[in-house]
């Protein structure tokens, strides 16, 4: 029998909280983390009846500058909408969302996984706000509305992925650049970011092309999860469809969600259309235009984003690639090297700054760009002793002081140190201490 070729059609869905003082609709704090249930509340964010919502400026603010961030059109004229639904977390019924007029679209993204260039389009980036979050204990469900009306920024992406590693890389990006941005913290464990992947395959069998059931894995909270759920998914589908053939039928969606305990997608429900969700505009609250001046405002506010600075370190101070990526980690990284590269002027090297920043794991909170430099210079200065020059120095001085050499093995931890001062004397200071502290363990072994 013929083998079946197949590929994976990945689309995607995230949801990430933003980082303001207050709620979307009202002024309740929307730093919600840890605090006891149900006590950052008011009528708007519980849905009381005649409350009216007031925009929070911030917020769309924050999304505009995202959507900069992903290379989407602004839209002149933007509005939120309600979307209907019925369930416990929502309690007036529907979400303020966007339906037909999101704040951006038609974005795209280029990142790298495993040097192979990738390319994703955005189809839209819009704001609504979080629901309300239910726990389960036993029989009973607890509804905490802190949560409800926390601003919440959603990316649904074109179906552009081929595999699952791809999707885990464009997320890290999205969670590096959110970050980078400072707008929200985007932690998965905390909720702050949720991802919910479409997947189907483009199957060819006998010289046909097939297409198998789309199915959307609900609310991940974790890049490793995202993998295996795929993963798990794609295998799945790929099986159903030698044993059943099943098509995808238009405007028909499958929701899955991940169990973790037993490693598999485990079927939800059959999806609502959109039209299932009666999207009608929010009347309490105007459309909201958005001046050309204003968006070039925006665009001022966002620095040299990650990738960007990635390629400029690689360019400009000639460091890996590998490194530059581990210091464009995070701005406050990225800055901290520049500042102690300049700092240091001609007397090191970028490439050398950056292996010390990243190999040594400096906690730039405690060590200034300025002490750096000065450290990295007197080791420079300490380090004219090495390599066998300093091994014999060493044997020299253990077979000198054969007492502390016993004291150290019987455990006297401070023999050690008086090791090392004798060895510093004989060299007068011109021996790196940690190769000295190297080759002292080694020889007392
Ligand atoms: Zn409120």
């Amino acid at each position: 029998m013929e083998k079946i070729k197949f590929l994976p059609i990945i689309g995607l869905e995230v949801h990430i909280e933003l980082k303001t003082k207050s709620k979307m609709f009202c002024a309740c704090s929307a730093d919600y983390f840890g605090k006891p249930p149900n006590t950052l509340t008011c009528p708007v964010c519980l849905g009381l009846p005649g409350a009216l919502p007031v925009p929070n400026k911030k917020a769309v603010e924050q999304t505009i500058i995202l959507g900069l961030a992903l290379n989407c059109k602004i839209s002149p004229l933007s509005k939120f909408d309600r979307k209907n639904y019925f369930y416990p977390d929502l309690p007036k019924g529907y979400q303020i969302s966007q339906y037909d007029l999101p704040l951006g679209v038609k974005g795209e993204l280029k990142f790298k996984v495993q040097s192979a260039k990738c390319e994703v389009r955005i189809r839209r980036v819009h704001l609504e706000e979080d629901t309300a979050k239910m726990s389960h204990l036993g029989n009973l469900t607890l509804i905490d509305f802190n949560r409800s009306g926390v601003p919440l920024v959603e990316i649904v992406t074109e179906p552009d992925f081929e595999s699952s590693s791809q999707v885990e890389e464009f997320l890290k990006y999205l969670q590096r650049l959110v970050r980078w941005l400072g707008i929200s913290q985007a932690d998965m464990e905390k909720g702050q970011m949720r991802c919910e992947p479409t997947v189907n395959l483009e199957v060819v069998k006998e010289g046909r092309v097939y297409y198998t059931p789309l199915v959307e894995l609900k609310n991940i909270n974790s890049f490793r999860f995202v993998r295996k759920a795929i993963d798990w998914e794609i295998q799945r589908q790929l099986e159903e469809f030698e044993k059943t053939g099943r098509v995808k039928e238009k405007g028909n969606k499958t929701t899955r969600g991940w169990d973790e305990k037993t490693g598999t997608t485990v079927l939800q429900r059959e999806k609502e259309e959109a039209s299932d969700y009666r999207y009608f505009p929010e009347p309490d609250i105007p459309p909201i235009k958005i001046t050309a001046s204003q968006i070039s405002n925006l665009k001022s506010q966002i620095c040299e984003l990650p990738q960007e600075r990635l390629a400029r370190f690689v360019r400009e101070y000639g460091i890996s690639e590998y490194n530059a990526r581990i210091l464009t980690e995070e701005k406050k990284i990225a800055d901290y090297f520049e500042e102690t590269v300049r700092e240091a002027g001609r007397t090191l090297e970028p490439t050398a700054i950056a292996n010390i920043i990243i190999n040594k794991k400096i906690d730039i909170s405690k060590v200034s760009p300025v002490e750096l430099v000065k450290t990295l210079i007197q080791q420079r200065i300490a380090t004219k002793i090495s390599g066998s020059d300093l091994e014999k120095i060493v044997l020299e001085v253990l077979s000198q002081n054969q007492k502390a050499v016993e004291d150290y093995k019987k455990g006297k931890t401070n023999a050690l140190q008086f090791l090392i001062g004798q060895v510093m004397a004989k060299t007068k200071g011109q021996a790196n201490p940690e190769e000295l502290k190297f080759k002292l363990l080694k020889l007392l072994k």
